[in-house]
């Protein structure tokens, strides 16, 4: 993984970005093993990439001269990283020793980003423009204590981040899997979406012989379509439970990026869809519904009705998953199926800032306070650690008041708010001592 160092003088505010980039409460999150007590490792996940970001030590020694110690530190941070976020003081303006450390970063040739901190408002941002006689390509004006502009410092981060080759293809092009009990229609649909060009280009890595992977285009835009368990030693599977034991063995399903649940609109949502459904679930990731031969039913309202609340009622923990009524036959709705996959997969890596989560715990708290033998529970601590899916740790008061039904409840106001369309959310509790 790419390291971000961040560094500059002391009281220029490393600590407080740094603390914005983790999510941003160092006291939730565990030390990475081996770091010692005065750098600390911690994974960032922006959009669709990972960083690891290196919290160097304080200064050592005297802070009045630039010292051969504050230069071998400097020079330590610097050799270890790819890139360097240099921060300094935008309120106080060029310190002698910036302009030390811009040097030293500069010899290092290595991708830098220059932080102009302290930056509280827009207006301020034009007392930070000295800084560009240091000689940076790239300045960022943040505020570490307001959270202002970090996200665009992230993006910053994020474009100097090279994609690894084996995580490429996954980034450039969404990886949708057919899943689906047998004859269902899963192969029908990968047959009507890539037409005549369907080209059978290569099984995924990691995947067993039983997933076939074409590669389609629809509306200008590339999808790698994964229809699972399309190939079986030649022949197709017959049997609910073959295909069942095959695809919970079969990394398909870790490999794509969003699931597409295959049901049929003559059988409904029965025993295998909801084990199908579970086993999505457990693998965390977003999902579609696919009511598949709709060509085939008469009363559509009453059948979309019918569908829908089946499979609300069989699958009560994927409320958040939208059902579309397709058929593979004559084509209708596919295209919703593309345009869902792209809505649900950007659910998937969506990140809260801090202040919409404050906001949510504000309001959440207010609707609806937890008071259980005259204790309240209270949030004392609150961060998003990950995306795919997105991950949300809670330190509280009291771990004993929690019970399910709350913790139900906050994921529906998650919902309410944020939506998170298509996508599962984690939310994980935690004493806070
Ligand atoms: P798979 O096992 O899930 O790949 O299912 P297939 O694609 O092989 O389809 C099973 C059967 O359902 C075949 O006879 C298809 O012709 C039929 N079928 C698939 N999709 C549709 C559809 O949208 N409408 C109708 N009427 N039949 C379909």
């Amino acid at each position: 993984l790419t390291k971000v160092a961040i560094v500059g003088r002391p009281n220029v505010g490393k600590s407080t970005l740094f603390n914005r980039f983790i999510g941003r409460k160092k006291a939730i999150i565990h030390d990475t093993p081996g770091t010692t007590r005065d750098r600390n490792d911690y994974e960032v996940n922006w959009k669709d990439k990972k960083f690891i970001v290196t919290d160097t030590a304080g200064w050592s020694g005297d802070e009045s001269v630039f010292s051969k110690d504050m230069e071998r530190q400097l020079n330590l941070a610097v050799e270890q990283a790819d890139i360097i976020l240099f921060v300094v003081d935008g309120k106080i303006g060029i310190h002698p020793f910036d302009a030390e450390i811009a040097k030293q970063i500069r010899q290092s040739k290595k991708t830098a980003i220059l932080v102009v901190n302290k930056i509280d408002t827009q207006a301020e941002e034009t007392k930070g423009y000295e800084f560009y006689s240091l000689g940076f390509d790239e300045v960022v004006f943040i505020s570490a204590n307001h959270g202002r502009s970090i996200n665009e410092l992230l993006d910053k981060v994020w474009s100097n981040i090279k994609y690894d080759r084996t995580t490429k293809q996954a980034q450039e092009v969404l990886k949708i899997i057919l899943v689906g009990k047998p004859n269902v229609g899963k192969s029908s649909f990968v047959n009507s979406v890539s037409k005549e060009e369907r080209s059978i280009v290569h099984d995924a890595p990691g995947t067993t012989r039983d997933s076939l992977t074409v590669n389609v285009n629809f509306n200008n835009k590339d999808y790698i379509l994964i229809d699972s368990a399309g190939l079986h030693r030649g022949s197709k599977m017959k049997d609910d439970m073959e295909y069942l034991s095959t695809l919970s063995t079969d990394y398909a399903i870790e490999d794509a990026d969003v699931a597409v649940l295959v049901a049929d609109a003559s059988q409904g949502i029965g025993e295998t869809e909801v084990k199908i459904a579970r086993l999505l679930h457990e693998k965390r990731k977003p999902v579609i519904v696919a009511v598949n031969k709709w060509d085939l039913i008469e009363d559509k309202e009453q059948a979309a009705k019918y569908f829908t609340e089946q499979f609300r009622e069989r699958v009560k923990f994927m409320d958040w998953a939208d059902v579309v009524f397709i058929s593979a036959k004559t084509g209708q709705r596919l295209e919703r199926i593309f345009q869902e996959a792209e809505i649900v997969y950007r659910q998937y890596n969506r990140q809260l800032t801090q202040e919409e989560l404050n906001a949510l715990v504000r309001d959440a708290v207010a609707r609806k306070p937890l008071v259980r033998k005259g204790k309240v529970l209270k949030f004392k601590e609150y961060a998003q650690v990950a995306v795919k899916p997105p991950v949300f740790i809670f330190s509280v008061n009291d771990l004993e008041l929690l019970h399910f039904s709350y913790e139900r409840f906050l994921e529906n106001f998650f919902r309410e708010r944020f939506g998170f369309h298509g996508t599962p959310i984690v939310l994980k509790f935690r004493q806070f001592f």
